[in-house]
Formats: C-alpha cells, sequence, structure tokens
C-alpha cells in the first residue's frame, strides 16, 4: 500500500514538474536606455560624487560590462541600431548632413525594418514604448507601427522645437544651461495623441517609470517587453523638486541621481512582483556625454573623447545586465553592443531572428549565462557614411578622426592610429609604428566589413518643405 501511495505522489510531482515546464514562460525583457549618459557617470563605473545606490546593487548583483558599445555616436542612429539589431549605414538612419532627426524632417525608420518588439510579439510579449523615440515623429513612424501596443514619450529630444532665437550661439548655449519649460515646446504624446505640450520635463523621468511600473503591473501574467528609453540626461537638464540640489555633483547630479531612484522603484516593482528572477533588464545609454556642455554635460570617466565622436568616450556605454537567479554576478570585459540586444532576445524567448537580411547583432547568452566568452570580437565605428575606426579584440584602429562637434572637416590618417584598448583604454599611446602587421589586419578586416554593405537610402536628410 506504501509502495503504491509513493508511486503515486511521485507521479503527481513528476507530471506537476512537466506541466511546470511546458509553460514556463519566457523571459521578460526591459531595456532601459539614457540619454546620452557618459560611461564614468555612475558610482559603480568609478564617478567619485554622483550617488547611484540602486545602480550600484543592480551592477553588484548582475553583470557589469564594461567593453559595451552602442551603435553610433548620436541619438537617432543609435537608437534604430538598438532596435532593428543593424548599423545604420545598412536601415538609412545615417547621415553626414543632418546627424539627426528633427523635427522639420520628413522621414523616419522604414516600416520594412524588423525591430525587436515586431520578433517579440510573434511570441505572444505585450511591448511598450516609454520615453524619448526620436526615429519619426509623423504616426506612420511612431512606436505603435514598429511593433509597440502602447507609447509614451516625446517623440524627439528635448531641446528641439525650441522658442527663442538660437542665434547668436550664444543664445543658444544659455538658455540650455538656464532651462525653463517654456523655452521648448516639446509634444508629450501618449500612443499617437498629443497630451501635453509643452511637456513638463521636471518630471519626465518620474512619469516614465510610473507608467512603466503600470505597464509591468497590467502584464505580470504573461511575457513583455519594455523599452524604457529616458530623455535625461540630455541636454536641457530637468529635476522634480525632490531631487533639486541633492547632489555634491550640481546639476548634472541631480538628474542622475533621480534616474538612479527611478530604476531603483522599477526593480522594487519587478521583485515585489516575484517577476525579477524571470526578466532580463539591461541598462545603458545611446551614447557618450555631450562635452560641448561642460559641467552640464556627463563624463566618460577615464575614456577619450565624448558624444558625436568615435574615441571610445562617444561610444562605450556604462551597461550592467540584471537577472537574479540567472545571470551569475560579475563583470564581463568582452565586446558586447546594443545591436547585441536583438538576437539575444530572440534566442532567450525561442524565436528566430530575422534571415532575410544582414543584421550585425551577436547572441550574448553564452557570456551572460557563464557558458563562454562573448562571441563578438568586432566593433565598428561609424559616422554617417564612413566606417572612422575598427576594434578587433584589444585593438582599435582609427583610419579617420574628427572632433565631434563644430564643423572641423575629416582627417584621413595614411597610417591609422592604433591602441590596445586593454591596456590603455584612454586612447593615449598610439602603438601604430610598433604593429604594422594590426596596421595591415586591420585594414583588411575593415574593407571586409565596408564590402559587406550595399549603399541605401539616406533617410535623415529629408525635410517637410516650408509652408509658403
Ligand atoms: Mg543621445
Amino acid at each position: 500500500m506504501k509502495t503504491i501511495i509513493f508511486r503515486c505522489i511521485a507521479l503527481l510531482f513528476l507530471t506537476s514538474l512537466a506541466f511546470a515546464q511546458s509553460n514556463k514562460r519566457p523571459p521578460n525583457f526591459v531595456v532601459i536606455f539614457c540619454d546620452d549618459l557618459g560611461y564614468g557617470d555612475l558610482g559603480s563605473f568609478g564617478n567619485p560624487t554622483i550617488r547611484t545606490p540602486h545602480l550600484d546593487r543592480m551592477a553588484a548583483e548582475g553583470q557589469r560590462w564594461t567593453s559595451f558599445y552602442s551603435a553610433d555616436s548620436v541619438c537617432t542612429p543609435s537608437r534604430a541600431a538598438l532596435l532593428t539589431g543593424r548599423l545604420p549605414i545598412r536601415t538609412g538612419m545615417y547621415s553626414d548632413t543632418r546627424r539627426v532627426l528633427f523635427p522639420d524632417s520628413a522621414d523616419g525608420l522604414p516600416s520594412s525594418e524588423i525591430t525587436i518588439a515586431e520578433l517579440l510579439k510573434t511570441k505572444g510579449y505585450a511591448t511598450a514604448a516609454i520615453g524619448k523615440w526620436h526615429l519619426g515623429w509623423q504616426s506612420e513612424f511612431l512606436p505603435m507601427k514598429q511593433g509597440f501596443d502602447s507609447y509614451f514619450g516625446i517623440p524627439y529630444s528635448n531641446d528641439m522645437d525650441a522658442t527663442f532665437v538660437a542665434t547668436p550661439r550664444e543664445n543658444y548655449f544659455r538658455s540650455l544651461k538656464n532651462p525653463k519649460r517654456e523655452y521648448w515646446n516639446v509634444p508629450l504624446m501618449r500612443n499617437e495623441q498629443i497630451v501635453e505640450r509643452p511637456a513638463d520635463q521636471t518630471t519626465l523621468t518620474e512619469r516614465y517609470t510610473d507608467e512603466a511600473i503600470k505597464f509591468i503591473s497590467a502584464n505580470k501574467n504573461k511575457p513583455f517587453f519594455l523599452y524604457l528609453a529616458h530623455s535625461m540626461p540630455h541636454m536641457p537638464l530637468f529635476r522634480s523638486k525632490k531631487f533639486e540640489n541633492k547632489s555634491q555633483r550640481g546639476l548634472y547630479g541631480d538628474v542622475i541621481e533621480e534616474l538612479d531612484a527611478n530604476v531603483g522603484r522599477l526593480l522594487y516593482t519587478l521583485r515585489q512582483m516575484k517577476l525579477d528572477r524571470n526578466t532580463l533588464v539591461v541598462f545603458t545609454s545611446d551614447n557618450g556625454p555631450w562635452a560641448l556642455f561642460d559641467e552640464q554635460g556627463g563624463s566618460a570617466g577615464l575614456l577619450r573623447g565624448a558624444k558625436g565622436g568615435t574615441y571610445e568616450g562617444g561610444m562605450r556605454e556604462p551597461t550592467i545586465f540584471w537577472q537574479p537567479g540567472t545571470l551569475k554576478p560579475g563583470v564581463v570585459t568582452g565586446i558586447g553592443s546594443t545591436m547585441d540586444l536583438l538576437p539575444t532576445f530572440c534566442a532567450m524567448a525561442g524565436t528566430a531572428a530575422p534571415k532575410d537580411r544582414v543584421l550585425d547583432g551577436y547572441d550574448l547568452s553564452a557570456p551572460l549565462l557563464s557558458k563562454g566568452n562573448s562571441p563578438r570580437q568586432m566593433m565598428p565605428y561609424w559616422r554617417g557614411s564612413r566606417l572612422m575606426a575598427l576594434r578587433h579584440g584589444s585593438f582599435k584602429a582609427h583610419f579617420i578622426t574628427q572632433a565631434e562637434y563644430g564643423g572641423g572637416a575629416p582627417v584621413m590618417h595614411p597610417t591609422p592610429e592604433l591602441y590596445n584598448l586593454d591596456v590603455d583604454p584612454s586612447e593615449k599611446y598610439n602603438i601604430a609604428a610598433q604593429h604594422p602587421e594590426v596596421i595591415a589586419e586591420m585594414r583588411r578586416l575593415a574593407e571586409e566589413h565596408k564590402k559587406g554593405i550595399p549603399p541605401v537610402q539616406n533617410h535623415l536628410d529629408a525635410r517637410i518643405p516650408p509652408k509658403k
């Protein structure tokens, strides 16, 4: 009798285990994407005065990636690349003249591109875009036409739609450094409707997080993908009353400390709802700090360069992956890129990445799950139509350099600048003369990379004709 009872219990246990496994939900994905956050702006990435306890805890519980790159040094192309897993030079989201989309731009990310949201929808994911979009503001380009169920945020940068006269140039800088709500007529949108204009930017960080928490609560029983693209710390800097004059680092520090607190609220929500162990959260930034704004811009820490350029500070981002119980905590020095998120999420969700087009991303499951090194060996640094630099393993060659801003012409280097990023992350010591064989190999890799990219139509230059 006893044996029969034991057998019944064992059978029941195995059946329920099999049932649980067959019903195992694929993981949820949350991407927290900051705007112009520098590599050196978090406590866990070495900032001495900005307090980021929640992000530091996230980094301690998760993985801090120290060689993780955005695909471009400015907003629009960087965002297009994250969502499509493709270089901007392939999707047409590049230009040598207008580097990002503006309120008078006539175009956006083509609907023929396939986004992470569209791919995850095929697996039944709920999807939301919250925050800055910047991939086209007309209704045919907004998030709901690119696989997102809902949208809440500003459709382009928070310094656009200026109401002041931006000439002389000092007016522009003065206004951005002493920001008032009425200086910008930026709309806040829900789905495809404007709900507030000008947007009250002081509460954007908090309101985006409120929306994110609402979305998570509403979808806690199904898989979800949340793309939370904060507007901060892009100039003009705004923070809510609670964070005014709190940081030792001044206004910029207040803004980062508010972002940190709101990341804390989001992770707390995931823990409270017992979703933390089944949600992969990625925290990163779209490009480096905006150095034009002096102390109101962020810091690239020990990296050279800033937003707009192809030295490391322009594109290497402070990046944290977090999923307690699945990701072994630690520091990952292998190379990764925002373009890798699409193939990684597809692999983890059990869906195929698109096969009818070239992807520039790699599946990072192996390094995330501590089952191997990053498959990414190479990182190309494009600016508009030019391949400026290439990283392969430890080495980085700059074929062309150019000032981040200010209209200086590109400088072609007959012998590229060469750095070993493992020993010289600050790109201080050009070792080209000692390594002709590495230069030859980097040139070969660059030519091979360029050959695989057919010319495509540029989607950033077209403007809406002015009204007569
Ligand atoms: Mg940006």
